[in-house]
Order: C-alpha cells, then sequence, then structure tokens
C-alpha cells in the first residue's frame, strides 16, 4: 500500500503522494499575510498541512517544508500608513504571534520559513524571465502583467476554460492598460500613499515598485525546492485565481511541471455562515482562549473532521471536543499506572490475547484511515473504540499489564499526528492572558478564568509546600486556610501516598 493516497486538485483523483528524485518529500504551503492576527479558519488549513506532515514522517518519509510570509500587500501597506510606521515595524509583530499561535497549536514549524521582502531578487528574476519569453510585458503605469491568453492550459488547475475566465475578470484599482481584463500583475509599480508619500516599493530593473502576491509563490517554491517539486498545498480559496497562476508563471518560465500534486483545504465556517468581523463570528486562538476555551480542544476539532469536508465551528463540538480530550487523557493516566510495575496498583501481569488483537486491529485501522485520503475522523474513532473496549475490559480486570503496555504503544503513534495527550492547557491560557495584559485586553478575558489561573504552577507549589509544612508542624489551621484559598482560585488538593497532587478545575 501507498505510503499516502491523497487527493490531487490537479488529476481530480486520489494518487500516492511520494518524493520523487530527492531523499526528502519536497512540499510548499502558501503562509499567512502578517497583517492582522490568524484566524481559526487560517489554522485549519495550517493544522492539516501539520496532520499529513506527522503522518508521513511517521511513515518514514523525511521531508522538507517551505512556508511563506507575505510581509508586503496593499493591507499592510495601508495599515502600516495608518500607523505611521515602516511595512516591517508593522508587520513584524504579526508575524512573532503567529508563530506563538502556531506553537501552540501543536503546529511543528516548517523547515524553511521565507519571508517575501527577503527574495525581491528571485521574484525579479522569474519576470525577467517570462519577459524574454514574451508571457510578460509592462503597462504603461510602468507595472508588469502576466498574458493569460499566451499560456495555453492556463485554468488547468481550476478547470476553467479562458472564456469564463473573460467573464469573470475584475479590473482591480490601479490596473489601467492591461492588454486583457484576465491578465494578472507581476509586478506594481508604485504608488503614492493618501497622504501623498511614496508606498513601500523596491527600486529594481523591472522599475520602482512591488510584487505581485502570486509571483511572491512561484519564486519563493522554485528557490527553496527546485523547479519542480512534490505537493503544493493552501486553503480552497487560493485554487482560482492564486494558485492557477502560480502555475502559470512556474511553468511558462521553465517549461516544466511546477508541483506534481497540489492539495486544498476546505473552509471552515462558524456556525453555517463565512467568518467575517462585521457578523460578530470571526475569531482569532486569542479570542477563544481568553474566552476560557483550551487550546487542545481547539486543535481536536479542526483537525478531527477530514480536509476535505468543510468544518462548522460549533461552540457545542468544542465543548465536546474538550470533553474527549479529558477522557483520553483519564484512559492514558490509567494505562500508565496500570502498566507500571512500581505504581500503587498495576494491572495482574500477562497478556490477554482478545485484547491483544483488538489493540493491534485499531493500530492497523488508524494507519488505514490516515493513509486513505488522511481521514482523521475514522482514525480518531479507531482509537476511542479502543479506549471504549479498553476501558470496559479494565473494570472488569480482564486488561493485564501486557496490555496496556501495547496500549500505551498505540496511544503514541496516534499522538504523534493529533498532539492532544500532553496537556498544556493552564500555560497556554496563562500565556495568552500575558499577552492580553500586555495589549491592554485584558477586559475580554473571562472573569472566571481570572480566577483560576491568578496562582502560576510555581505559586502553587510554594503553597503547597508551605502546607505540607503546616502539617508537619501541627498549624492545621494555616493547612486548611491554603487548602480553601486554593479551591476558591479553582485548584484542587489531592493528599496521595506519595504527597500532595492538585489540578486546577
Ligand atoms: P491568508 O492569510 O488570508 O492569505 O490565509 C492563509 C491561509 O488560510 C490560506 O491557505 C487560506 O486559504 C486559508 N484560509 C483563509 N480563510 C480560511 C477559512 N475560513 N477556512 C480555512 N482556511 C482558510
Ligand atoms: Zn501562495
Amino acid at each position: 500500500m501507498a505510503t499516502l493516497d491523497l487527493f490531487n486538485t490537479l488529476s481530480g483523483t486520489v494518487q500516492p503522494l511520494s518524493a520523487v528524485g530527492a531523499p526528502e518529500l519536497r512540499m510548499y504551503c502558501c503562509g499567512p499575510t502578517v497583517y492582522d492576527y490568524g484566524h481559526i479558519g487560517n489554522f485549519r488549513t495550517f493544522l492539516h498541512v501539520d496532520v499529513l506532515r506527522r503522518f508521513l514522517r511517521q511513515q518514514g518519509v523525511a521531508i522538507r517544508y517551505v512556508m511563506n510570509i507575505t510581509d508586503v500587500d496593499d493591507k499592510i501597506i495601508r495599515n502600516a500608513a495608518s500607523a505611521g510606521l515602516p511595512i516591517a515595524e508593522y508587520a513584524r509583530p504579526f508575524e512573532t504571534a503567529f508563530f506563538e499561535d502556531l506553537e501552540a497549536l501543536g503546529i511543528e514549524r516548517p523547515e524553511i520559513i521565507a519571508r517575501a521582502t527577503e527574495c525581491i531578487p528571485e521574484m525579479v528574476a522569474l519576470v525577467e524571465q517570462l519577459a524574454a519569453k514574451e508571457f510578460a510585458y509592462q503597462a504603461e503605469d510602468g507595472s508588469w502583467y502576466f498574458r493569460v491568453a499566451r499560456d495555453e492550459d492556463y485554468g488547468k488547475l481550476a478547470k476553467k476554460d479562458l472564456d469564463q475566465i473573460e467573464d469573470g475578470a475584475r479590473i482591480e484599482s490601479g490596473e489601467f492598460n492591461k492588454d486583457a481584463v484576465r491578465d494578472f500583475a507581476l509586478w506594481k509599480a508604485v504608488k503614492a500613499l493618501p497622504d501623498g508619500s511614496k508606498e513601500a516599493s523596491w527600486q529594481t530593473p523591472l522599475g520602482d515598485g512591488r510584487p505581485g502576491w502570486h509571483l511572491e509563490c512561484s519564486a519563493m517554491a522554485s528557490k527553496f525546492l527546485g523547479d519542480t517539486f512534490d505537493l503544493h498545498a493552501g486553503g480552497e480559496d487560493l485554487m482560482f485565481p492564486h494558485h492557477e497562476n502560480e502555475i502559470a508563471q512556474s511553468e511558462s518560465a521553465t517549461g516544466k511541471l511546477f508541483a506534481r500534486h497540489w492539495m486544498h483545504v476546505r473552509f471552515l465556517l462558524v456556525e453555517g455562515k463565512k467568518m467575517s468581523k462585521s457578523e460578530g463570528n470571526f475569531y482569532t486562538l486569542r479570542d477563544l482562549l481568553l474566552r476560557g476555551h483550551r487550546v487542545s480542544a481547539l486543535r481536536f476539532l479542526l483537525i478531527s473532521v477530514p480536509y476535505r469536508h468543510q468544518l462548522n465551528f460549533t461552540f457545542e463540538d468544542l465543548a465536546a471536543s474538550a470533553n474527549a480530550i479529558d477522557r483520553l487523557r483519564t484512559f492514558h493516566k490509567r494505562m500508565v499506572k496500570g502498566a507500571d510495575p512500581k505504581s500503587i496498583a498495576p494491572f495482574a501481569e500477562g497478556i490477554n490475547p482478545a485484547i491483544e488483537e483488538g489493540t493491534t486491529q485499531a493500530a492497523e485501522l488508524y494507519t488505514a484511515a490516515l493513509a486513505n485520503d488522511l481521514n482523521t475522523a475514522e482514525a480518531r474513532a479507531a482509537i476511542f473504540d479502543l479506549v471504549r473496549a479498553a476501558n470496559t475490559a479494565t473494570d472488569q480486570g480482564t486488561l493485564l499489564r501486557g496490555n496496556a503496555v501495547q496500549i500505551l504503544a498505540v496511544l503514541d503513534l496516534f499522538d504523534g499526528v493529533f498532539a492532544v495527550l500532553k496537556d498544556r492547557d493552564a500555560e497556554l491560557t496563562r500565556a495568552a492572558l500575558v499577552w492580553a495584559e500586555k495589549e491592554n485586553r485584558l477586559n475580554e478575558a473571562d472573569p472566571a478564568l481570572l480566577e483560576t489561573l491568578a496562582f502560576s504552577d510555581a505559586e502553587i507549589d510554594a503553597l503547597v509546600a508551605e502546607r505540607t509544612l503546616a502539617k508537619k508542624q501541627r498549624n492545621f489551621a494555616r493547612a486548611d486556610a491554603i487548602r480553601n484559598d486554593l479551591l476558591g482560585k479553582g485548584i484542587l488538593l489531592e493528599d496521595a501516598k506519595d504527597g500532595v497532587r492538585w489540578k486546577r478545575k
């Protein structure tokens, strides 16, 4: 069986994805435009690419993953100007926030991050190559355009023919003197800002200006991955015109196939609607954390619906996702204790063959589901079936220590891709509160959250130690006061044989 069969938008079929002609699978995903914080729809796309990458690695495939950062575009230029900042100064904090969000969501960092503003020479060279072959021309205002009519297979990704494109094409503001409406900008000549000053631009052999967005991705993908590479990914909205234009530019310039495989992640809707600020249903990760939702629940929810299905985000599903994670973590702890011969109550020695078979089967189902076009829903179901069966067997005393060891290995496999077992939720919520305080946005935080997170982990540890000492010194009033104080902040103490444990409610 193939390592991974993945739907390819270009061929319209599910095909094996593999590294061709290189030891590493070379892949590219269109990254964020850093004019604001990323929203949960953006992260759904990056999360599914993370699932793909983690699964491939689990299958022994080495990867070279490139993500671009679009750090110059109309919105950045406009917002920077109204904030009175140079574009880099305006965009950098959002880029930093983006990487913090990726880290919080458990999305592994791509091997290569490329900023558009640092690859201008490669973009200029690509336009020059296109111009030499008469695919690019300069209009009167100094901007450069791609001559779509000269590209015979234009439309092959989105399956559109040229007439359709002609009808649907729009002239964007400031785009005059193009030869044809469907021609798209490669390089935009510098313009004046509303206040009369000059917008951000680069002096190049193409003239004074800046790159178009499509050009950025073509140039950056080839710079780091070569003319032809294995996989190009992005959200479904990018298929046309962005990805179609990337193909047109790169293939017209090189005469070679650009990306072999195209993966498009379908959109996230919120309560059945497109997310938008005016609808009041627009959420960033930070918004959700301040409202008391957990990062792990969001990750789990966003990846549990397979990437080729739209996801309708609801708060009900987010709560259900948090419950599912609790169940999984509790089960994991139960197996860890049972598998450890030195724990208070290890399971009886041996392996129950029926459970062993069920465990092997769960692992096989899990792998087969992901190998089949990343069916995360089935992969998850296989593991939850195992959890249910193993919990029942444990209650009945038929699950033995050897079974627990095997089950833990399967949970590890699952968590290698889903990455929700390790509990960093409180720590990440605390980081969001620290950020909100710095940004003067603590008023957006759920007041109950502020209560439970009033103490840091280190402060709680110190109070617990103080309580233990108070008890030793028979100062029970002080010991009880500490316990009640912590309880009031939602922190529960548990007296166990090996000391005191605490958890947040
Ligand atoms: P942007 O910063 O808008 O260029 O988007 C970054 C990535 O997020 C792109 O791959 C988009 O296709 C993707 N994206 C944007 N909105 C959504 C959404 N609602 N659901 C899923 N992906 C999205
Ligand atoms: Zn792109």
